[in-house]
């Protein structure tokens, strides 16, 4: 089947050393061809070897659009398994504009967000899990959830996902011809067989539905906000988890108003301080705002922190606090550890049923058992980041649902003496939800839907 090419930018539109600008499709060695002008000879594109980098001018005519790298990858030997072509050019916006702009006028067509990776897909060189995380490494925001995403990459998910299918159609299977030639085989304690293997595979997707919640952490974060009185170092304590990578404001929309997200990585684990303008720059989010305003952002976090001054005993501010902290996931922190202790854990302890932990942010004391603590709080079990499969995409997570959903069934169905052609409709169900998650059975428009989640280019 004869595809059109397509080009995109693929590196960031921001200006940096090198820009990339990629071709794909059946003509990208022709539209090369058109516009590339090698700095010795005149060998023609199309007759260049794969997997080789030449360089020259890309030219509109004339004019010299700039200085490149060429590198050719011939089909079936690329990321898309067409033809492709990717052009290094300067890093400048204009520069890498200007060339895709002429890329597009000797015959390719700009590519749609994610086309590069759906081509990929399409092409059966990478199945629909991977794609995703494909976005998932562009979009990662700290060590564990690359390495997840990784390893998603490599098919964790694909082989375990396929594992579990080989079972249910197994029994699928079984089930079916069990009944077309009830003379030769025979049924007989089938059903608790069944129920075995069943339990097994619930088993299975549980512990991956399971592994979600901690993808879910791993991947996007944990929600945190940070409480306390006025000087009982709460900026302090922030300077310190956050040292050198305290850069990275995002803006995320929240439900009734944008608030400012800043990531601290801890250990591997990003907590996503939530800060709202000027919730720092106010001493004490209870008195400033009001009791009102603070509980809406304690509302919002995952976890709260409470700062908690030792060298001063507790006031009406630490009560308001502790009152309105009671019912969430929170964690004391009993500040200035370094100075006389005027208040003491037990005393916190007493008003509140949450760990505390003495720290001085002064020196540097008591964050690792923080660090541990919020492990211990929010993922569950050992977590090692090699070779567990994660969940992190809330499709994948859906479609585990679903599916545990069938097999739930079809253990309904044997404990009720149903007859078998019960069982394997459910089975079918869960076979094809769990296809889903790594493109098989899946519709058109399913797959639409996840390319176009893409960034241009990719
Ligand atoms: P915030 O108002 O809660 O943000 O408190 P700050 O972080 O601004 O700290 C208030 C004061 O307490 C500053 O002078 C800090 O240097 C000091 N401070 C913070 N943490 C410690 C600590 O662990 N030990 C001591 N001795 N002083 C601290």
């Amino acid at each position: 089947m004869k595809t059109d090419t397509i080009a995109a930018i693929a590196t960031a539109m921001s200006n940096s050393g090198i820009g990339i600008v990629r071709i794909s499709g059946d003509e990208a060695l022709q539209v090369a061809d058109r516009i590339f002008e090698p700095r010795k000879g005149n060998k023609k594109v199309s007759d260049m070897d794969t997997h080789t980098i030449h360089y020259g001018f890309v030219k509109d005519g004339d004019e010299v659009i700039d200085e490149v790298m060429l590198l050719i990858m011939k089909a079936p030997n690329s990321y898309t398994r067409e033809d492709t072509v990717e052009i290094d050019c300067h890093g400048g916006v204009l520069v890498m504009k200007k060339l895709l702009e002429t890329v597009l006028k000797y015959g390719a067509r700009p590519a749609e967000p994610g086309e590069f990776t759906k081509r990929a897909f399409l092409n059966g060189r990478i199945d629909l899990s991977q794609a995703e995380s494909v976005i998932d490494v562009i979009n990662a925001k700290n060590d564990f959830a690359l390495k997840s995403s990784v390893s998603q990459l490599q098919g964790a998910v694909l082989n375990k996902i396929k594992d579990l299918r080989g079972i249910v159609i197994h029994q699928i299977a079984f089930i079916e011809s069990a009944l077309d030639d009830p003379e030769h085989i025979d049924i007989a304690g089938y059903p608790e067989e069944l129920k075995e293997i069943v339990d097994n595979l619930l088993a299975d997707v549980n512990a991956l539905l399971k592994s979600s919640d901690n993808g879910k952490v791993l991947k996007e974060g944990i929600n945190t906000v940070i409480v306390g009185k006025p000087n009982a170092g709460k900026s302090s304590l922030l300077n310190l988890l956050a040292g050198q990578e305290r850069a990275i404001v995002t803006d995320i929309a929240g439900t009734t108003r944008d608030i400012l997200e800043e990531q601290i990585q801890l250990n591997g684990i990003s907590l996503n301080m939530i800060d709202t303008a000027g919730i720092r720059d106010t001493d004490d989010i209870v008195e400033k705002i009001g009791v009102a305003k603070s509980k809406e952002y304690l509302e919002m976090a995952d976890l709260v922190i409470y700062v908690a001054d030792s060298s001063t005993s507790l006031d009406e501010n630490d009560e308001q606090i502790i009152e309105a902290i009671k019912n969430k996931k929170a964690i004391v922190l009993l500040n200035k550890s370094d100075l006389t202790m005027v208040t003491e854990s037990s005393v916190l302890e007493e008003k509140l049923d949450k760990k505390v932990i003495v720290i001085s942010a002064k020196e540097n004391t008591g964050i690792r058992e923080l660090e541990n603590t919020i492990k211990d709080m929010f993922l569950q079990g050992e977590v090692s980041f090699n070779d567990e499969v994660y969940i992190t995409n809330i499709r994948h997570k859906n479609a585990l649902l679903e599916t545990k959903n069938s097999l739930e069934m079809v253990l309904n169905s044997i404990e009720n003496c149903m007859p078998e052609d019960f069982y394997s409709i459910d089975l079918m169900n869960a076979y094809e939800e769990l296809g889903s998650i790594i493109g098989e059975s899946v519709g058109e428009d399913l797959v639409n839907e996840i390319f176009s989640k893409f960034c241009m280019g990719k």
